[in-house]
């Protein structure tokens, strides 16, 4: 069993990790890397670039389906944005430093979780709330016993206080239709501009910063007032009650199952770094090893985010429609913080309980490692906006100063069960360069778009997906694209 180790430990072991990558990958993977040849061409190859969740199961069904695919990867592992952190704990704990929940609905991640018999265990819901320096019990908010020191806020809720300021327009949905020019001209108005309109005192707009925001990663005045008000006409928005659940084990077996099966069709360690295509093939060039090498297809997935997507040469280049998308789509600010106890006190007497929600500088914090057998546990953190891009500006022993100190004002007694953390910013992440993508103002049209084919190239990715910003909306894209492509022939 691993011993606990102390924050600089911890760093330096990542650091390590990171370090010795290139050299470890084709020792520690269990899905081999096989030489690729450079320049090699082949009648009927399609080449997918992305080993997240979005391309990987593209690659999976096309492979099922006979066609004979690749799978270039930059990093050294499979799964993007869903990363299980396990090295840096004790006890064989782990901990979601990317994509974490699977809701009710989320029915991709579902069926494959089932075909792969993996196990959703539910999560638990929402103890208490720590804002403005008060501790309020979930009981105490939704019986109306304690109230929210927010203006203009109902009793017996703590998500969805936006809602009795924005119900003219969602009226306004059920009347004229969700395509009708007087909703759709909503895409022009910030969700802080409409609230603003619904007369919300300025605390509403603080508070919305909080609750929902915080899931789409970005701000107020920067997100589509329809996204909000769609949501909310489709009772699908986020709240307290929303349940949901997580891959029992890790989330990171979703994808590695993928790439068992694909096995070495994924080439890892090749960073796309441009890409030339014309009516009958596609040539990609990456990296190896610190040299250009290339391969050429008959058709090109790319399945990666758009940050990333936006620095790929592409010759002759895109629409200017496509390139306007690629360069403008929103993204937010997004880090998780895991952070190790000696002991569970979150789940003793008179604690405010495992699960907070909190305007303070880490947001959500709460016991991630439920499943898992104590004494030691994990604390996480999922912050987003503004407080993560400050967070992000830090160094990491600031990071953790600032998480270490915000746990003790929440939980008093969490100062003495302190062993160590770690954060994972997703914006310093080369191969990410942000969160996910967010329903900017304007952007209503960019999605359909963005999943448009263009010639021999094909686009997956959570960005392009009904279900966007998430496992499932991923998957969603890269079963897609395997349809349109077996549409082709
Ligand atoms: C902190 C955080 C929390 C989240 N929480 C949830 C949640 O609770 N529930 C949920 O459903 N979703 C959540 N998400 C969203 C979810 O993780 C994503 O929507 C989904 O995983 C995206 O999959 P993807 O395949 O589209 O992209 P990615 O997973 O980003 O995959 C893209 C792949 O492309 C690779 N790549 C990048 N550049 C290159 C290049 N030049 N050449 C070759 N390969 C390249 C990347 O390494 C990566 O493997 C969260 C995300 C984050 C960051």
């Amino acid at each position: 069993m691993a011993s606990a180790l102390n924050q600089n430990q911890l760093t330096r072991r990542l650091f390590l990790k990171k370090a010795g990558s290139l050299v470890s990958a084709a020792a520690v993977s269990p899905f081999a890397i096989s030489t690729l040849l450079s320049g090699g061409s082949d009648d009927n190859r399609i080449i997918i670039v992305g080993a997240g969740l979005a391309g990987l199961s593209c690659a999976y069904e096309l492979d099922n389906a006979g066609y004979n695919v690749i799978l270039l990867e930059a990093r050294k592992r499979p799964g993007g944005r869903v990363r299980t952190y396990r090295d840096p704990f004790a006890d064989h704990l782990y901990a979601e430093m990317g994509a974490e929940y699977v809701d009710s609905t989320d029915t991709y991640v579902r069926d494959y979780c089932k075909k792969f018999n993996l196990t959703i265990l539910p999560a638990k819901q929402y103890d208490g709330a720590y804002v403005r320096g008060k501790h309020l019990s979930m009981e105490g908010l939704k019986s109306g016993r304690l109230r929210l020191p927010y203006q203009g806020t109902n009793s017996g809720q703590l998500f969805g206080q936006e809602v009795s300021y924005i119900q003219q327009w969602i009226d306004l949905v059920k009347e004229k239709g969700e395509k009708s020019p007087d909703v759709l001209a909503l895409d022009n108005l910030s969700i802080e501009e409409m609230l603003r309109k619904g007369n919300a005192p300025k605390d509403i707009i603080d508070l919305y910063t909080y609750t929902n925001a915080t899931e789409s990663t970005a701000v107020p005045s920067k997100m589509s007032a329809l996204y909000m008000v769609l949501a909310n006409s489709r009772t699908s928005a986020f709240s307290e009650n929303t349940e949901e659940g997580r891959i029992f084990g890790g989330n990171d077996q979703l994808p590695k199952t993928f790439a068992k099966k694909l096995a070495n069709k994924i080439k890892y360690n090749r960073p796309l770094t441009s890409l030339n295509f014309n009516e009958k093939n596609v040539t990609a060039f990456f990296m190896k090893n610190g040299k250009q090498q290339s391969i050429t297809g008959i058709q090109c997935v790319l399945a990666l985010p758009l940050p990333v997507l936006k620095t790929i040469r592409i010759t002759p280049g895109f629409s200017n429609k496509k390139s306007h998308c690629i360069n403008k789509q929103s993204y937010g600010h997004v880090m998780k913080v895991a952070m190790q106890y000696r002991r569970r006190f979150w789940d003793e007497p008179d604690s405010i309980g495992q699960r907070v929600f909190t305007d303070t500088p880490l947001r959500r914090v709460y016991h991630f490692s439920i499943d898992q057998p104590g004494p030691r546990g994990i604390l996480l953190s999922f912050t987003s906006g503004d407080d993560a891009r400050k967070l992000g500006r830090m160094n990491e022993q600031n990071r953790m100063q600032v998480s270490r100190k915000t746990c003790a004002d929440i939980w008093p007694e969490a100062q003495n069960h302190w062993e160590g953390g770690v954060t994972k910013y997703w914006n310093e992440d080369p191969w990410v360069k942000g969160s996910y993508s967010v329903a900017g103002v304007g952007q209503k049209d960019f999605r359909e778009i963005l999943a448009q084919q263009e010639g021999p190239i094909f686009f997956a990715g959570e960005h392009t997906a009904i279900h966007r910003a998430s496992m499932n909306g991923a998957i969603e894209s890269g079963v897609r694209v395997s349809d349109e492509i077996k549409q082709v022939g």
